[in-house]
């Protein structure tokens, strides 16, 4: 019997799972084991929609059911046994993991257990603000938006609400964007001064979404105007208390709520040994995906550091998670019969930004194109993603249902 133990069940970790299950399934001689500490998949690209949803014109539940796909639902009928549990130790000498109460020998670990805020050791910075990573962290953000808006509804003289958003990445713009609907709702309810709840983006660089073109940067800076957000370049976060952020040129300034988008690394993993990682923790891999000192361990997604196609380590997305584990399912089945698999090239990606509404900037392999037709494009690409892993029928009905109560407060 070949025992595969899967760490993670992200998007790197499912689809793992699901093509290994397709190509082994039906053998007795393969167990497919998959461990993940929820029993859901969380698609974190809806994340931003959540955190900003109104609380009167969507349930809980809803918001769940939109963003949180059941692994039994995605595993039903596939030989892939699930368990939910912590991990807690990879023993790499004895090829075993550990999750408190049980532990699970393998022949073939993938470590896909993702990333986390990465706070930079700012002072303050975990302590006072308010990551957007889980399906709590989004309930958090938004219960804290709406307090500070009650909190202050009957003062005298109503203050100024500030919600920082410390990041100009794609996170921090998506969510700051899908603000203004929630603002507008929760002035109009606490008769709250619209005009008085502001939303301000702190950038260290001297551009929105670094690295990308200039275009891109601009158009997106052109919408979150259009959309009432402020946007701070050059602003680099150095402190962080209770009420105020510190910026590295000394200015000081006021929050009700701060939310922390600047950065991810990877989760730092309990293995017994040391492991070689880059600079952001990630786990190095060799052009199969596997650790260099251990072949029958392999790492993929956001907490691995991976050589693209372009030579440079791939960016924490989804899309490269996906990539790499399409990439390891057809590369297991040759290291088990011991031959020399392709080695991982990786892929150029495009991106699509939504910005606010029904609104979004489709970059694409020299398409460029704003509005209704980028926003209906990511839905379509978030169909795709949901064919893969609960089917086509499902995926359709997840899609509507998601547009629909997301654009209950557009
Ligand atoms: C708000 C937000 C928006 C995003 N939008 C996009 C987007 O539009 N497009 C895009 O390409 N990317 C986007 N990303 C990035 C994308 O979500 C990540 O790159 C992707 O999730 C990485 O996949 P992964 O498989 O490596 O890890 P994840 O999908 O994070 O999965 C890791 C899994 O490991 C589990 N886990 C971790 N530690 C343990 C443990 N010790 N024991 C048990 N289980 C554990 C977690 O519960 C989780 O289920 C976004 C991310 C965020 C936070």
């Amino acid at each position: 019997m070949t025992n595969i133990v899967i760490l993670g069940a992200g998007y790197g970790g499912i689809l793992t799972a699901l093509g290994l299950s397709k190509k082994f399934g039906r053998s007795k001689e393969f167990l497919i084991t998959l461990i993940d500490r929820h029993d859901y998949q969380l698609f974190a690209s809806n994340l931003y929609e959540v955190a900003s949803a109104e609380e009167e014109m969507t349930t809980l539940s809803q918001l769940k059911h939109s963003i949180a796909l059941p692994l039994e639902a995605i595993f039903t009928g596939r030989n892939v046994n699930l368990v939910k549990a912590e991990v807690l130790q990879i023993n790499p000498v004895s090829n075993s993991v550990f999750t408190g109460s049980k532990k699970y020998y393998y022949d073939y670990l993938v470590v896909a257990v993702g990333s986390t805020s990465d706070y930079f050791n700012i002072p303050g910075a975990e302590k006072f603000s308010l990551p957007l990573k889980s399906l709590n962290d989004a309930f958090f953000v938004r219960n804290k938006i709406e307090f500070a808006v009650q909190m202050h509804r009957l003062d005298a003289n109503k203050k100024n609400i500030r919600i920082v958003v410390a990041g100009g990445g794609f996170t921090g713009v998506e969510f700051a964007g899908e603000l203004k609907g929630f603002l507008d709702i929760l002035a109009w309810k606490n008769r709250y001064p619209r005009e008085k709840i502001e939303v301000t983006i702190i950038e260290a660089s001297s551009a929105l979404i670094a690295g990308f073109s200039a275009r891109l940067s601009r158009d997106v800076l052109d919408r979150l105007k259009a959309l009432g957000v402020r946007v701070q370049f050059s602003s680099m976060t150095a402190k962080v208390d209770e009420h105020f952020v510190e910026l590295a040129s000394g200015e000081k300034m006021e929050y009700d709520v701060l939310v922390w988008t600047a950065g991810v690394k990877a989760l730092s993993l309990p293995f017994t040994k040391q492991m070689e990682t880059d600079k952001k923790g990630r786990l190095v891999t060799n052009e199969f995906l596997q650790l260099n000192t251990y072949n029958n361990i392999f790492a993929l997604g956001d907490g691995a550091c991976v050589a693209n196609y372009d030579g440079k380590p791939a960016p924490p997305s989804a899309q490269d998670a996906i990539a790499q584990a399409e990439y390891l399912v057809n590369t297991l089945p040759y290291i088990i019969r011991n031959k020399r698999p392709p080695a991982y090239s990786g892929k150029k990606h495009g991106y699509i930004i939504s910005i606010g509404g029904k609104w979004a900037i489709l970059d694409y392999n020299g398409f460029y194109f704003t509005g209704l037709p980028a926003y209906l494009v990511r839905q379509l690409a978030n169909l795709n993603y949901f064919r893969k892993v609960v089917g086509l029928w499902k995926a359709i009905k997840l899609t509507v249902f998601d547009m629909e109560i997301y654009s209950r407060n557009d």
